[in-house]
């Protein structure tokens, strides 16, 4: 594809015509550096969409003359690092162009109150205005399916989420995590002005916020003063420093998992912003829904590619099922069960194939368990109070530390309650027996007739929905996805989205 530049509103409808896909728009203001680099070469590698990259200093954002003017602007070289990073297309407008005077057309925005009244913008009066209103602008000239921003701009950002659902617009915000330069400060286009003792300040500062973030998981907690009495004693000016809940931006509370510890700071006439987000554990997702739904193929996929631990809860439920019809256990009798909830042990260990095996009692029992037998019996037992009382216990356990997606029932109801994540995954009854019928890890289900399968599976739904203790219910919190026809890969990638949507990239950074 020829790369070009664009200078005019309406030469963009025209290129638009041209290429044949989506596009990826990477906003800027200019002075382009790692981090600005990073933006676009995630977008380049993210998918095959056009990247179309946008130089523009908009002066609604400045509410100060003298910063505006003296914004660094170094438009050849942005130019060459944005072809040699991944840009097929810049975009290079004038004021006029952007502010064509007398058009009404052009729509002032105002940033919500709630999250334009914290942090930044208790100092930046119309700062958070003047971005919505050009970001908005510039969505509608160019129309992109994905807009790249960085976290750095962690304010900007969540202002920005509202306001494409506000404006209902269909377009998916990809972040990247805060880039960082050698001695910790966040990289920014206005470092260029920072003296070496400057330099060294703020170091100080990000350096602060970087040692809290690791001692979180085993404080628990974040003594502000104690950080404002350090940045003081080295005569660092604090406009702000505040502990919130990441996504409100109000105070943090006791429960939050995740909470954004973020300071503005002053040396000389630069201000400058850094935050960190604060994690007890790492992140939960519960997946939670009927049989067939799609849960395991698709926790699967997203343990894969996010790094998580797979939890398949059923198969816990299964194996101790497999275990009272081996030992010809009578699971009324109290006394039998006790004994068998002493004794047992359910492992996974990954395999060759990468995949989970199942042993109980250090026996494999990974085919066994997916056998029609099984599944007759084991939402019987799974509503019997103490198997569940055992089994969740055995669950939170290996979920102590976070860094895992659980599917099951009643994760995001009992298990986890504060999962960061729930999803309620499920599709019509015939497409959830489609599936089982052609699912090659339970034989048992290929060789059953469908009519015959969906009506067994309907019985399992009754069952696990109308229990006494945890039934499946979808839980208030949670999202539902109806995954009737869409591909796998769709719901994967849906869940990821909403998961990015909720956690931070940089959060899950050491
Ligand atoms: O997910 P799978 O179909 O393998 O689960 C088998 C059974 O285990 C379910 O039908 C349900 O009775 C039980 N189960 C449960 N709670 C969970 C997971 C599974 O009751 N969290």
């Amino acid at each position: 594809m020829k790369k070009v530049i664009i200078r005019k509103t309406e030469e963009i409808e025209n290129w638009r015509r041209n290429i044949n896909n989506e596009i990826n728009f990477i906003p800027t203001m200019g002075n382009l550096h790692d981090g600005h680099i990073k933006l676009i070469s995630t977008a380049k590698n993210d998918n095959s969409n056009v990247n179309l990259v946008s130089i523009f200093i908009n002066p609604l954002q400045f509410d100060n003359k003298l910063d505006l003017e003296n914004y660094p602007k170094t438009i050849d070289n942005d130019i060459k690092i944005s072809f040699s990073n991944g840009a097929d297309a810049i975009f290079i407008p004038s004021n006029e162009d952007i502010y064509p005077p007398n058009n009404e057309n052009i729509k002032f925005l105002k940033a919500p109150k709630k999250l334009s009244s914290a942090l930044c913008g208790l100092n930046r009066m119309g700062h958070f205005d003047g971005v919505c209103t050009v970001v908005y602008r510039l969505l509608n000239i160019i129309k992109p399916k994905n807009l790249y921003l960085g976290e750095k701009d962690w304010q900007q950002l969540l202002i920005l989420k509202n306001l494409i659902l506000r404006k209902k617009l269909n377009v998916a915000i990809k972040s990247i995590p805060t880039q960082r330069d050698f001695d910790g400060i966040p990289l920014s286009s206005r470092n260029v002005h920072l003296s070496k003792n400057e330099r060294k300040l703020i170091s100080f500062f990000s350096s602060e916020l970087l040692e809290a973030k690791k001692n979180f998981p085993q404080d628990k907690k974040i003594d502000l003063n104690q950080i404002i009495k350090k940045l003081l004693a080295k005569k660092i000016s604090i406009e702000y420093l505040e502990h919130l809940h990441p996504h409100t931006l109000q105070k943090a509370r006791l429960e939050d998992n995740i909470s954004l510890l973020a300071g503005a700071i002053r040396c000389g006439e630069t201000r400058l912003i850094d935050h960190v987000f604060l994690m007890k554990r790492r992140p939960i997702i519960a997946i939670d829904g009927p049989a067939g739904s799609g849960k395991s193929t698709a926790t699967k996929l997203i343990a894969k590619k996010l790094k998580l631990l797979y939890l398949d809860t059923g198969a816990m439920y299964r194996a101790l099922s497999w275990l009272m019809i081996k030992e010809n256990i009578n699971y009324k009798k109290e006394k039998n069960l006790q004994n068998i909830l002493k004794g047992i042990s359910i492992v996974f260990k990954s395999n060759t194939n990468s995949h989970q095996d199942v042993y109980v009692n250090n026996y494999c029992v990974t085919e066994e368990i997916r056998s029609q037998k099984i599944s007759s019996i084991v939402s019987k037992i799974s509503s019997i109070k103490e198997v569940r009382e055992f089994l969740v216990e055995e669950q939170r356990k290996i979920g102590e530390s976070g860094g895992l997606v659980a599917e099951g029932r009643d994760i995001g109801t009992t298990v986890f309650p504060h999962a960061e994540l729930k999803i309620f995954l499920t599709a019509s009854i015939d497409e959830r027996a489609k599936r089982r019928k052609s699912d090659k890890n339970s034989k048992d289900s290929q060789e059953i007739d469908f009519h015959t399968l969906k009506e067994l599976i309907k019985k399992r739904d009754f069952e696990d929905s109308n229990r006494e203790i945890s039934p499946l219910i979808k839980a208030n919190d949670a999202i539902e996805i109806i995954t009737d026809g869409y591909t796998i890969n769709e719901v994967v990638d849906k869940i990821i989205d909403l998961y990015y949507d909720k956690i931070p990239k940089e959060a899950e950074i050491k």
